[in-house]
């Protein structure tokens, strides 16, 4: 029998166990290559078994959703919360609504969250929730319907010091909104079990802008890195939601030439690049059209490509923005052959392993989004402070705290990223690094 490894012991105790859930086997092999050689140097870790304790949800919560629509018709829908680890503050992270939300998907997102939210150096556990509803094409009232019926079940579970949600895909302002006001009548509390509120009750300034500005930031820092420069680069950004829009409208105010935004259905393309006045009308419209893409041709905004994904546009800096394992293998190559050198991931998990591998092989710049798009939760954290004081800061020092906060983390990345007098800063090993010795140590600190 040849003996195993503890990379390969934790896997396989995985994935005995969880074959079936893809997404989550691919985001923990991913950290687990870059975590196992510090674990295996730490006699602590490895007799308190870290690795296998922060890889398991410490509690996942399931419930059906049966509400009645606007039409008096029932719908029946599924939801989870995964309370993934609370070792360095309450559950944290956001609630997705999507068709194809389920619990590998969950799960993946919790575990790297966990990761994330370590980085912002705030104290925040990591957790993800959500539910399979589809709210593309739902009239207002069935997405208040919806909303109300999901916190009616997961109220009992969350609370400002237990596990505070937070938006993703398809829950924004509006969502947090409802999901907020069902959670206040039926606990009589007014206190922050939600971020991403409105500025009116409890939510914080720049809060909204935070994933895709953080974005822009720490790309400044690599560019500084780098003796380089935003101003003047190619930009293609995937995506044309909350993150994408806000990472084009910085880093074409940073003087980029943004040529791209897309959604499951196209592309836009505008070989001059977007203006920052078109940018700002897309936030501005976007969630009240069906397809704001197609809207922004009808505007003269660029032209409308169906069926088209940004990767084989040329450009200096690649940011996909829309979703988990949207850029795949021949994207990476297509990206490296038409000379981009910096990938910087707005969505969580964009790039899928073998993409990874294709920029490692090139030594292009590959930052991974539990790094790059940590912004948007840090943003959080200020608001939970926020919160906790019952106050508000204003827009340019919540702006100052989050640059601060995501130059910390690129900091971070290239201390643990760039060992043994490389030049070549591998940002994913550096994150994983940094995040889990953070995380260990915590678990370590408290015991079994
Ligand atoms: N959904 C965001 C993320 O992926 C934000 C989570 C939060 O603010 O809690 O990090």
């Amino acid at each position: 029998m040849p003996q195993l490894s503890n990379f390969d012991e934790i896997y396989q105790f995985l994935h005995k166990r969880f074959e079936n859930e893809k997404e989550y086997l691919q985001a923990v092999h991913e950290v687990l290559q870059d975590i196992v050689p510090i674990y295996n140097a730490n006699e602590a870790y490895k007799s308190l078994d870290v690795i296998r304790r922060l890889c398991m949800p410490e509690r996942i919560i399931y419930f059906t959703i049966s509400w009645m629509n606007s039409d008096g018709d029932i719908e029946v829908n599924q939801g989870w919360r995964v309370q993934h680890n609370s070792a360095m503050g309450p559950y944290k992270g956001g609630l997705r609504f999507h068709p194809t939300v389920n619990l590998s998907v969950l799960k993946f997102l919790a575990f790297e969250q966990c990761f994330k939210n370590a980085l912002t150096g705030l104290p925040m556990g990591g957790g993800k929730g959500g539910a399979d509803f589809n709210p593309k094409g739902r009239s207002d009232r069935d997405i208040m319907l919806f909303c109300q019926a999901f916190m009616r079940e997961l109220q009992r579970h969350i609370g400002a010091n237990t596990d505070v949600p937070a938006g993703d895909i398809n829950v924004g302002a509006r969502e947090i909104g409802y999901l907020y006001g069902e959670y206040r009548r039926l606990n009589n509390r007014f206190e922050g079990v939600l971020t991403g509120k409105g500025l009116e009750f409890g939510g914080s300034y720049v809060r909204t802008e935070a994933t895709g500005f953080g974005l822009i930031y720490f790309l400044e820092a690599v560019c500084r890195a780098q003796d380089s420069v935003v101003e003047g680069k190619t930009v293609i950004v995937s995506g044309a939601g909350n993150v994408a829009l806000h990472a084009a409208l910085k880093a074409s105010e940073k003087g980029a030439k943004v040529v791209t935004l897309s959604n499951s259905r196209g592309l836009l393309y505008n070989e001059q690049g977007l203006s920052e006045a078109d940018i700002t009308w897309a936030i501005e419209n976007h969630n009240q059209r069906d397809n704001i893409l197609l809207d922004m041709e009808d505007e003269g905004m660029g032209k409308w490509q169906a069926d088209e994904t940004p990767w084989h546009i040329k450009c200096d800096i690649a940011l996909p923005c829309a979703t988990q394992n949207e850029l795949d293998e021949c994207d990476a190559r297509k990206l490296i052959e038409n000379g981009c050198t910096m990938i910087l991931e707005g969505a969580n998990m964009p790039c899928t392993d073998k993409a990874q591998n294709v920029f490692f092989d090139a030594k292009v710049t590959y930052v991974p989004g539990k790094a790059s798009n940590a912004g948007g939760v840090a943003l959080s954290g200020l608001e939970m402070s926020q919160n906790a004081m019952f106050s508000q800061r204003n827009a340019e020092t919540l702006d100052e705290q989050l640059q601060t906060i995501m130059n910390h983390i690129h900091n971070l990345c290239v201390t643990e990223g760039k060992l043994g007098g490389e030049t070549y800063i591998n940002y994913m090993k550096g994150a994983n690094v940094a995040a889990f010795r953070k995380l260990a140590d915590a678990i370590v600190a408290q015991g079994v």
